[in-house]
């Protein structure tokens, strides 16, 4: 067997390759396992984003799509966010198709068992919400 001084690299390309990527995918993992992604979430009363625990779910009517929508909101915002909500409610108790909206936004959070009918339970609900007896959950 005859030692080559000068080896063809080419012939050892694959392997560096392959180290390289080995190392590439290590390095990722461990910078993924030591700074994990934490969601953030969009105030849309002030348009700045908050951690998790700094968020509420709230029911918020959206006069362009007609219909209550999910929005997030900040420690600073979700109150008046949610007594506009509750005005909102309070404004359109005759219609019942409006609160057929509000019952089919809360159902879609898991709350059961609501009327359309019932404005006082779904004002119950809103004050839940306030009290924070009940919490909307945030998506994963
Ligand atoms: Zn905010």
């Amino acid at each position: 067997m005859e030692f080559d001084p000068f080896p063809d690299p080419l012939t050892y390309l694959p392997w560096l390759a392959a180290m390289v990527v080995t190392g590439l995918i290590a390095r990722a993992v461990r910078r993924g396992a030591a700074r994990p992604r934490r969601r953030a979430y969009l105030c849309s009363g002030c348009l700045q984003s908050f951690p998790a625990a700094s968020t509420h779910l709230i029911p918020s009517f959206s006069t362009q799509l007609d219909n209550y929508v999910t929005t997030f909101r900040c420690e600073n915002c979700w109150l008046r966010s949610l007594d506009e909500t509750q005005y909102q409610l309070r404004a359109e108790t005759a219609d019942e198709a409006h609160r057929r909206k509000l019952v089919a936004f809360f159902e879609r959070y898991g709350i059961r068992g609501l009327s359309a009918e019932n404005v006082l339970g779904l004002l119950a609900i809103l004050d839940d919400l306030r009290a924070r007896r009940r919490v909307l959950p945030l998506p994963d």
